[in-house]
């Protein structure tokens, strides 16, 4: 691992270049990438780095993984696109091995899309063609959405409409009508909601942007009750913790082949949707939404719903072949026990003031808000990390992460933090938060 780093002169003419011809939506990059291997990238400088974050909880099997690489190769050289007139057999594939890890009934549907905002404006509309369908007679129309406080869907409108971050809606307003944010894991809020106006309640099994905050296995469990009595949809958001994460195929979903324990795994039974995104396709952007039963899976019907790219064969190719070496590597099982092994590391460090930790999906707070200066730091000495709130540390590395790259960061971690509240005490540092 190199010593201290910074942007060097080649990243720092990428960097002006960058700000000259890119929109500033994401302020200014932390470093130019050039290359990667497994959980190590490499930056323009030659520079080093232990990737922790995974691309936020994207790279499943690290960067440039040697079977994913040459499977998207071999596909793109024999069949790369195809519109949504004609299909594939990867595409096939995929959705039909997608709902065997869910355990589907006989009946469910594979929507796929580009990227997790997408699958949930699928999921958007999936709900309201619900209402549409399942209003009383003379009753009122089933139109409302129920999100929680601190959720993160997306970034366009439909998504964002259940996104709950204020900066990010006001900017846009008016959002789609409809969308109730209620108090996160409030069983009695949620009570209160759900009546015949409710057309579905989506929420994310842990919500990773607030900072890797789980719901209860109760509250999972109250929300399939009272969405199935009042004739709502339970849709799970699992775009950040699906697809292994939590060394689980999901966090939410009991039965899915390999869930055999997790935070959640026995808290829900199957919810009506489930939208996937970040790991599914190790790397290569896919997205999906699979819907549970045939109630759901008959809610859109052709020309309701539509992408060009969603489902081409290369990303499905992509995704197969993820799958396949989660499977075949015992991926979930890794997953577990680094993911342990880091908690149990990050529990120990002085001035960690709490771990949330599910499998390779791990908050931990510095008890006050120095986070910000925690990933420059952190930077500058070889690993990326990421600050969802002022005083959160996230990480989501790759799924292949390995006992010593973790235990190197542990090892350096207590020098970043003390370096971190120096230098916080001497420039009193603002502390915000990074937006994902
Ligand atoms: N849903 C959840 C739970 C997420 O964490 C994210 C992204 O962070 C999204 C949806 C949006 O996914 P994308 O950035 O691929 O649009």
């Amino acid at each position: 691992m190199a010593g201290p780093v910074g942007t060097g002169a080649g990243g720092d003419a990428w960097l002006a270049r960058y700000s000259h011809s890119l929109m500033g939506v994401f302020g200014t990059p932390q470093r130019v990438l050039v290359r990667g291997n497994g959980a190590v990238v490499w930056d323009v400088d030659g520079n080093e780095y232990l990737d922790l974050l995974g691309g936020i909880a994207v790279n499943a099997l690290g960067h440039a993984h040697p079977f994913v690489t040459s499977v998207v190769a071999s596909q793109l050289a024999t069949l790369g696109h195809v519109s949504n007139f004609f299909t594939s057999p990867t595409q096939i594939a995929l959705a039909e091995k997608l709902l065997g890890i869910c355990g589907a009934p006989e009946g469910s549907k594979v929507f796929f899309a580009n990227s997790g905002t997408e699958a949930n404006e699928a999921a958007f509309k999936l709900a309201r063609a619900h209402g549409k369908t399942h209003s009383q007679p003379g009753g009122p129309a089933r139109s409302v959405i129920i999100a929680l406080e601190g959720a993160f869907h997306g970034r366009t409108m439909g998504a964002l409409a259940m996104t709950a971050k204020h900066a990010y809606r006001e900017p846009f307003e008016p959002m789609p009508a409809g969308v109730l944010h209620i108090p996160f894991n409030d069983i009695a809020a949620l009570r209160d909601a759900v009546d015949e106006t409710v057309a579905a309640v989506i929420l994310e099994p842990i919500q990773g942007e607030a900072g890797v905050r789980p719901l209860s296995a109760e509250y999972l469990q109250a929300a399939r009750e009272l969405t199935r009595a009042a004739g709502a949809l339970l849709i799970l958001d699992e775009v950040q913790t699906g697809i292994g994460r939590t060394g689980e195929w999901f966090a939410g979903i009991p039965g899915a082949a390999g869930n055999d324990g997790g935070p959640c795994a026995d808290a829900v039974e199957l919810p009506d949707a489930v939208t996937l995104a970040k790991g599914l396709g190790g790397g290569f952007p896919i997205g999906a939404l699979i819907t549970i039963g045939t109630g759901p899976s008959e809610l859109l019907s052709a020309g309701q719903h539509g992408t060009t790219f969603g489902g081409n064969p290369v990303a499905t190719a992509a995704a197969l072949a993820t799958l396949h070496v989660i499977e075949s590597r015992d991926v979930l099982g890794n997953v577990r026990r680094v993911g342990a092994a880091l908690a149990a590391g990050l529990a120990a460090i002085e001035g960690v003031t709490e771990v949330r930790a599910h499998g390779l999906l791990i908050g931990f707070d510095l008890g006050r808000p120095m986070a910000a200066e925690v990933v420059r730091l952190a930077l500058d000495a070889g690993f990326i990390i990421n600050a969802p709130r002022p005083a959160t540390i996230r990480l989501a590395p790759p799924l292949i992460l390995t006992d010593s790259q973790a235990r190197r960061f542990l090892t350096a971690l207590p020098a970043i933090l003390a370096a971190a509240a120096r230098s916080i005490s001497s420039t009193g540092i603002s502390t915000k938060g990074e937006p994902s």
